[in-house]
């Protein structure tokens, strides 16, 4: 699924659009200090088969990874693409596997990636 380029360059359009869902100022906070924030999107949201290593370059100099990652992570629909520098394969077991954000950062951190995704 596409998501309109609006919907993430716009960060006062989304900052609006998630207050008037009554996401508080405190929940959006983390947003405005994302290292991705104006940057191109297209690498976090790679075509299935695409690399994401400069998106997880990115995320793993970002001061609000382990935030992204928590939204990420309690999103009930799973977002898609590339948050905290997870896909959505690797989300998918730290949910199976019960792991907070900091500890499947952790993992990838320290390089277990093949067991973070099983
Ligand atoms: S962790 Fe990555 S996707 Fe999340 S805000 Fe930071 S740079 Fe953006």
């Amino acid at each position: 699924m596409a998501v309109p380029a609006w919907e993430l360059d716009d960060f006062d359009a989304v900052d609006e659009l998630l207050a008037s869902i009554g996401v508080t100022a405190a929940e959006r906070d983390w947003r405005r200090r994302a290292a991705c924030r104006g940057h191109d999107t297209a690498a976090f949201f790679p075509l299935r088969g695409e690399p994401i290593d400069d998106a997880r370059a990115m995320c793993r100099a970002c001061p609000v990874r382990v935030e992204c990652l928590e939204y990420a992570l309690d999103e009930s629909g799973d977002p898609l693409g590339v948050w905290g520098g997870t896909s959505q394969r690797q989300r998918r077991a730290a949910r199976r596997h019960g792991w907070s954000a900091a500890e499947l950062i952790a993992k990838l951190d320290a390089r277990q990636y093949s067991e973070a995704e099983k």
